[in-house]
């Protein structure tokens, strides 16, 4: 077995045991493999032990990854997305996570539309004022909710987020809680159904298991240390 399918079948078996203990259903959880930096080889390592969903930060390199790999893996793009960007990786990815302002979500509208797709994407919320420069802070996304909503080619299927980093993950809880609890909260108001909560990264995804996540996205717990910042 390789160091990957190793890894795997570890982080399998915590967000299953996670979801156990915290009765949600571990059969709703979607580990996120986060492949952005590692080579084709890890990739197709992890493919081989059954992993067949990968997370990318840049456009430019899920362009140059998927032609390798076989077709039905799918991909998630998690960094933020530039307009210029939006016609090529829309037709691409399953699920964008970081929709960070209003304008990106205003394109990738505009163009689902003329490419006839519905992209299904994430509402990026910026909790912790001070370590993350993206995402809507829980004031300007109850602002801007509705109109959010009227764009009918985006199909928003939920909210993310990226919390301040704190080497225990005990103390990331409360952030988890907070995009839970404002999940609810838009749902109510939007009518339509927001399944999915997308939060939780190496150190901390059982916690955000613990709290609801339905998206992990976990990279260097599987593939290893990224050797520069991503
Ligand atoms: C890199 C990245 C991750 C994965 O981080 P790890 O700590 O390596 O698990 C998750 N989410 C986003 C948005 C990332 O950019």
């Amino acid at each position: 077995m390789s160091a990957i399918a190793a890894c795997l079948e570890n982080i399998r078996e915590c967000i299953h045991a996670a979801a156990i203990r915290s009765g949600h259903d571990a059969a709703a959880v979607e580990l996120l493999a986060v492949s952005k930096t590692h080579p084709i080889e890890s990739i197709q390592q992890a493919i081989d032990a059954g992993q067949l969903v990968f997370g990318e930060n840049r456009v430019q390199e899920i362009l140059i990854k998927q032609p390798q790999l076989p077709s039905h893996v799918r991909w998630h793009l998690i960094g933020p997305l530039q307009s210029n960007k939006v016609r090529k990786v829309l037709p691409l990815v399953e699920m964008i996570h970081a929709v960070d302002s209003f304008d990106i979500a205003k394109d990738i509208n505009r163009i689902g539309g003329e490419l006839g797709l519905r992209p299904r994407v994430l509402i990026e919320i910026n909790l912790g004022t001070e370590s993350s420069k993206h995402g809507f802070n829980p004031t300007t996304i109850r602002e801007q909710w509705a109109p959010l909503c009227a764009l009918d080619k985006l199909n928003i299927q939920g909210v993310m987020c990226i919390p301040p980093f704190d080497p225990l993950p005990e103390k990331t809880r409360p952030y988890f809680v907070m995009l839970r609890e404002l999940r609810d909260e838009l749902e109510k108001r939007g009518g339509a159904p927001l399944p999915q909560l997308s939060m939780g990264m190496s150190h901390d995804y059982e916690v955000a298991i613990e709290e609801g996540a339905t998206i992990v996205r976990v990279g260097s717990a599987i593939f290893g240390s990224r050797a520069a910042k991503a």
